[in-house]
């Protein structure tokens, strides 16, 4: 085990125990001392809840002052003792310890099934020891051999199934369009671009991240962590920059894909591999809406992902078409600096408030994170069972509810008043604007937008909210339905990415000659989101029905599925498989039940129009389980769900 390892000062001690939450560090303590004592009834921790207007649960734990002063004393003489003792750190948990240690540090019953998966989450169980075993045993040492990978996209799917491929010494090549690492992060780079889930569970599980400056840290950040990646698992010698794969065909014969790639000199190659990985996210493509006009304005006209940063917004009369994550996010800072902004609303979102937005990390947290033992595993377990499934409740459909219209649950009707307050309290002066700013839809029913002073924008002086239909754009601004004509010197289309169109543009050819793009249309069905009937050795990351929208982190979705197809190619390698294709029957019977759910879950609710869904209201994105279950999903192979050929 290793040894106790604690830098600094007391001062700096001190200070990291002001700053840490304190049912995180009982179990650091019962951890490192194996002291029930911790776990008393005296020490007994409020339920997580967050603070109105905060998604992070209150750190104190609701202890009373003394309480407080007495862990951390307690705790400060532990540490101290550590640092100048060196010991030996304990091993991690077994299943029933740590499911007594969160349930006692949570206030609330958590199950075992969902412990097995927090014990993966911060790495006391090492989850690549289920395919990393099987694969050290078949090489006996040796390396892979006549075995090679092609990734397509080296954003943050690519880079996490990349660092697992050198892990295990499966030679791979990573393919990316783009001139650098990081897909949406090196893409995006809009006004305040930044995350919107807690970034220190949108961070890979393998490769914590103890130093992010913010709680929701900006894309700056995000970029230079997934570059940081990059280098840390050697991934740059296997990376081809500017090298966009056009196509791709599957030849049964030899049990290869012939994949042709594009070249920034616009020269082609093809090149071959047993297994592709698709990695190219759900939302890389910018989709430009279909209005009359479009190329006739005569000002600067761009999509969100695609900012042009020579344009100077300063004094300009600006039009933002869209009110999705990604207006939102870019409407105050540049309401800021433009004369006047307009504002195109086809429809309002589900705002939910967030006072941590742009909190600065305590210092004294990261110190507990980089240097107190453990602290960061539990830090992780707990942020990654306060933000995952605990608002999984309010997206079920409940069939006796009274107001399907408007919820689809009564905790679900209590967000909806909850939120509806909001706006007309964040609104103030402009509390008028309320019934246009409110969803008809259910909360839920898209992923709730973060606020950074979404209303309060709406609410400024130079800022025009527009509901009326646009129909046309003229060289000279945007027209609606009501006949006006909003002159602007600049039109910005956050209008979002074509989703439903699963690996689009590549042209991907299977074993009996159809595309994938003529099988699939805009009603893409994959085994789990990964595989397809007829494309044998194709994977796809963060594919079909793998989105989420109640909690957690896309981040997490695609370790699930890393690990899976990790497993797929282990058995492909140790039982000289040459290829393996899911069996149409499975994949069928999978996706009548992806199908089915999602009827019964608040994104699945007839009044919901989304990206989520196709043109025949199919939800095609997102996942229909909580994020536990799709833990347990893909957690284990079943090989007998596949064609296998020797
Ligand atoms: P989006 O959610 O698809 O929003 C697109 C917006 O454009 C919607 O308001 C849509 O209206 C509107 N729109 C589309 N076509 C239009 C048309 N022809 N006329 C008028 N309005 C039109 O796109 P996004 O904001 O780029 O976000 C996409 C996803 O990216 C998000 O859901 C989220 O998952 C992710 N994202 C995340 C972050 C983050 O912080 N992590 C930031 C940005 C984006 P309707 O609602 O009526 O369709």
């Amino acid at each position: 085990m290793p040894i106790a390892d604690i830098p600094g000062t007391d001062t700096d001690l001190r200070n990291a125990l002001l700053d840490v939450n304190l049912p995180t560090l009982l179990m650091v303590m019962v951890h490192l001392t194996g002291d029930e004592q911790w776990m008393s009834d005296r020490y007994a921790p409020a339920p997580i809840m967050a603070p109105e207007g905060s998604l992070f649960p209150d750190d104190s734990g609701g202890y009373s002052p003394e309480i407080s002063e007495e862990i951390r004393t307690a705790a400060f003489e532990l540490l101290s003792r550590f640092r100048r003792e060196r010991p030996e750190l304990p091993s991690p948990p077994t299943l029933q310890k740590m499911t007594e240690m969160m349930t006692f540090s949570t206030a609330e019953p958590v199950p075992e099934d969902y412990i097995a998966m927090l014990l993966e989450e911060p790495g006391f169980v090492d989850r690549d020891e289920q395919w990393r075993k099987p694969l050290q045993e078949s090489l006996n040492g040796g390396p892979v051999a006549d075995f090679n990978v092609l990734i397509v996209g080296a954003g943050m799917s690519g880079i996490c199934i990349a660092a697992k491929l050198r892990e295990a010494g499966i030679l791979f090549t990573i393919l990316d369009k783009n001139a650098a690492v990081g897909g949406t992060w090196y893409e995006n780079t809009y006004p305040d671009c930044g995350v919107d889930t807690p970034n220190h569970i949108y961070s890979y599980s393998f490769e914590r991240n103890p130093n992010w400056s913010g709680y929701f840290s900006k894309r700056d950040e995000l970029f230079a962590y997934f570059e940081s990646c990059a280098d840390k698992f050697g991934l740059r010698d296997s990376l081809r920059l500017q090298t966009e794969v056009t196509a791709m065909r599957y030849d049964e014969s030899s049990a290869l894909w012939h994949v042709d790639v594009k070249t920034s000199d616009d020269s082609g190659e093809t090149l071959t591999a047993n297994v592709v990985i698709s990695a190219v996210g759900q939302l890389s493509r910018p989709n430009l809406p279909d209005i009359e006009g479009l190329d006739s304005f005569q000002g600067p006209l761009f999509h969100s992902a695609r900012w042009q940063h020579e344009v100077d917004l300063n004094d300009k009369r600006v039009a933002v078409v869209g009110t999705g994550c990604s207006a939102v996010q870019l409407l105050p800072k540049t309401a800021e600096i433009a004369a006047k902004v307009s504002v195109f609303q086809r429809t309002p979102h589900w705002i939910s408030p967030n006072r941590d937005y742009y909190r600065p990390v305590e210092k004294g947290l990261t110190w507990a994170l980089n240097y107190i033992p453990y602290y960061a595993e539990w830090h992780r377990a707990r942020m990654i069972f306060s933000f995952s499934d605990r608002a999984w409740p309010a997206v079920n459909v409940d069939p006796d509810w009274k107001y399907p219209a408007r919820a689809v649950n009564e905790a679900n009707d209590g967000m909806r008043e909850a939120l509806t307050a909001y706006i007309s309290e964040q609104l103030g002066d402009r509390a008028a604007l309320a019934p246009k700013c409110t969803p008809s839809f259910p909360v839920f029913g898209k992923r709730l937008v973060v606020d950074n002073n979404w209303y309060g924008t709406l609410a400024r002086e130079n800022v025009d909210l527009v509901t009326e239909g646009i129909t046309r754009i003229t060289p000279l601004g945007i027209e609606t339905i009501d006949g006006k004509l909003h002159e602007v010197d600049v039109i910005v289309v956050a209008t979002g990415f074509k989703s439903n169109l699963f690996l689009w543009p590549m042209e991907i050819v299977g074993r009996s000659g159809t595309s994938l793009a003529e099988r699939w249309g805009d009603y893409p069905r994959a085994f789990q989101g990964t595989t397809v009937p007829d494309y044998p050795n194709l994977f796809c990351l963060y594919g079909p029905n793998t989105n989420i929208v109640h909690g957690g982190s896309i981040i997490y979705q695609v370790e699930c599925q890393v690990h899976y197809v990790m497993q797929c190619l282990v058995h492909m390698i140790e039982s000289r498989v040459r290829s393996m294709e899911v069996r149409e029957e499975v994949n069928d019977e999978y996706n009548d039940q992806v199908q089915a759910i999602s009827k019964t879950l608040a994104w699945g609710h007839p009044d919901v129009n989304s990206w989520y869904k196709n043109s025949q209201g199919h939800v095609v994105n997102n996942s229909p389980f909580s994020l536990h279950r799709f833990w347990e999903v893909n957690h284990d192979l079943e090989i007998d769900d596949y064609v296998v050929n020797e």
